[in-house]
């Protein structure tokens, strides 16, 4: 297996994770860029946004609910946080596995890098 979040799901990999459950897991950012970073990762392997079926709809949608269940328990709900799915080289995405990173904890700016 290649895949280096199929790794940490197979448990081959350690990951400092926060929370799991059937369909996905989360764990901290190796190279946190705020307090908060967090990767909501799904158990099945989809490499980018561009793979993405109907069928994902559900996923997508618990792994976007539970980026607001994290922030919300680390007390960002209201003071704000930022999700952001990177697809493909031009937007920085190393790991072909789709995920959500999750930031807060400091003030983010706007436009991105
Ligand atoms: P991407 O650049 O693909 O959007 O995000 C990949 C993220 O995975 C990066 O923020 C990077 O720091 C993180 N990452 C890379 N390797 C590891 C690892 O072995 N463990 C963890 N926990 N995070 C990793
Ligand atoms: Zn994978």
């Amino acid at each position: 297996m290649s895949c280096l979040f199929c790794r940490i799901i197979a448990g081959e990999i350690p990951a400092t994770k926060v929370f799991e459950d059937d369909e996905l897991i989360a764990f901290n950012d190796i190279n946190p860029q705020a307090p908060m970073h967090v990767l909501i990762v799904p158990r099945q392997h989809v490499a980018t946004l561009n793979d993405l079926e109907s069928g994902h709809d559900s996923l997508v949608g618990s792994m976007i609910r539970r980026a607001a269940a994290i922030a919300s328990e680390r007390g960002f709900a209201d003071s704000g946080y930022r999700t952001v799915f990177n697809c493909n080289a031009a937007a920085g995405q190393t790991v072909f596995h789709v995920h959500l990173h999750v930031l807060g904890g400091r003030t983010l700016t706007w436009p991105p890098g």
